[in-house]
């Protein structure tokens, strides 16, 4: 059976990635979300198991230890990790795997596993971005304020990407992603010129 494709996903909290992803994964069936080991605390309604699994700190360095991620990164002073194995039997399977995980996992992963194909997703604007993660209504301002200059962050990294998406108009974005996954890329190529005004104007208007 021929093994499944490699897909990793990323983009500034706030950008809408986890809708975007979610619709996604409701409509393709041989797509797999590889569900990563975090060290942060449960947000409420998150399930541990389904949107992550949640770790503790000794336990998440022993797996560094031995050797179980095939990426892992500090974000937003909490660690974040990628399991190899799970990510691999899928894979061999003939399943597509989707990794949803910030730039310096995706840098690691281009790395380990060339053959993986990355997608960066962009908020439409700073004032969309900052709306969106207020609009979680999860967070405090200082957190709020941490992740406008950690977006900052990831912003710079767009042009690593194979592929970029706006999220301006969700259908679109979403038909676009699912255009990817199925091979259909080329258009995207064309619209490297505005996601780049775009990326210039985001970074302009974040604090670094
Ligand atoms: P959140 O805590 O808001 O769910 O995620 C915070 C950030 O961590 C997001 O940018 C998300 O993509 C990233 N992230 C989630 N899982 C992983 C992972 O397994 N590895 C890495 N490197 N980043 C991750």
């Amino acid at each position: 059976m021929a093994r499944g494709n490699l897909w990793v996903v990323s983009a500034p909290s706030g950008a809408g990635k986890t809708s975007l992803v979610r619709a996604l994964m409701d409509r393709e069936a041989g797509l797999r979300f590889s569900i990563s080991y975090t060290t942060r605390p449960p947000r409420e309604g998150e399930v541990d198991g389904e949107d992550y699994c949640f770790v503790d700190e000794a336990r998440f360095r022993e797996m560094i230890e031995g050797g179980e991620f095939l990426e892992h990164a500090q974000v937003f002073g909490n660690r974040y990790g990628t399991a190899r194995a799970q990510v691999e039997r899928e894979l061999e399977s003939g399943c597509s795997v989707l990794l949803e995980i910030d730039w310096q996992g995706a840098e690691q992963v281009r790395r380990m596993m060339p053959e993986a194909r990355s997608i960066f997703i962009l908020p439409p604007s700073r004032e969309e971005l900052e709306s969106r993660l207020r609009g979680r209504g999860t967070d405090s301002d200082a957190v709020i304020e941490r992740r406008l200059r950690e977006a900052h962050a990831e912003l710079l990294q767009w042009s690593n990407f194979d592929y970029a998406i706006i999220n301006d108009d969700f259908d679109r974005a979403l038909q676009d992603l699912r255009g990817l996954i199925h091979g259909r890329g080329e258009g995207l190529e064309a619209d490297r010129e505005a996601v780049r005004s775009l990326a210039d104007r985001l970074l302009a208007d974040t604090p670094a």
